[in-house]
């Protein structure tokens, strides 16, 4: 799979390269590499841009599916049907068709009862560092620029949380160190503080990233 990322990368490189070419339109800041490319307008006019326009290779081998891209990190849940040799969507199932060895982490209940009263900058401050420490360990921060662009504007747009609530949890919930990055967005898709909006933007971007 470490190939697989390679060309995906190299396919996002050779897109954007190839749409400066062509549009005069976009501003002279695309030069620029992603490090510093950080400036809000420049990353809102390229997600734009990029979303609109390019595809990701799925592979041919038969053997993945839409789900499995990104895998393990941030491919969609294991499908049990493609386990039992019973998958019938192939290439265009939305669950992930390699192996998953690691057995699945899981909160216990005061854990998930501390995380449901949580507001969402609590969330966020508690999730998003664990969302870049893993995207950066894996390789996947320029295709997961977008959404973590996303969620760190979210979190600078709403009230600085309580960081005593933020320590306590994160003493609480130390297990979340150990979610891929799959898990760590579901989280934020689950937890009941973030509106409904926000959440579908967030697995469309998710989605669009990863080519799905
Ligand atoms: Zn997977
Ligand atoms: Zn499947």
């Amino acid at each position: 799979m470490a190939l697989q990322y390679q060309r995906t990368f190299i396919n996002f490189e050779e897109t954007t390269a190839r749409q400066k070419q062509r549009s005069s339109s976009l501003s002279p800041a695309a030069g620029r590499n992603a490090e510093d490319a950080c400036s809000e307008k420049y990353v809102d006019g390229l997600l734009h841009k990029t979303g609109e326009n390019y595809e990701w290779p799925i592979d041919a081998q038969g053997n993945t599916s839409r789900g499995s891209l990104g895998h393990p990190e941030v491919c969609g849940r294991f499908c049990i049907r493609f386990f039992y040799r019973n998958c019938r969507q192939g290439e265009n199932c939305e669950f992930c068709h390699l192996a998953h060895r690691e057995p699945k982490v899981k909160m216990d209940k005061a854990q998930r009862q501390l995380f449901e009263t949580m507001g969402e900058a609590e969330v966020l401050s508690l999730v998003l560092p664990h969302i870049e420490r893993r995207c950066g360990r894996n390789g996947l921060n320029k295709q997961m620029l977008f959404v973590i662009h996303m969620l760190r504007q979210r979190l600078t747009s709403l009230p600085h949380p309580d960081d005593n609530h933020v320590l306590h949890a994160r003493a609480v919930i130390p297990i979340l160190r150990k979610f891929t990055v799959a898990r760590l967005l579901e989280l934020i898709r689950q937890s009941p503080a973030f509106p409904s909006g926000f959440k579908e933007d967030l697995k469309k971007l998710v989605d669009r990233s990863l080519g799905r």
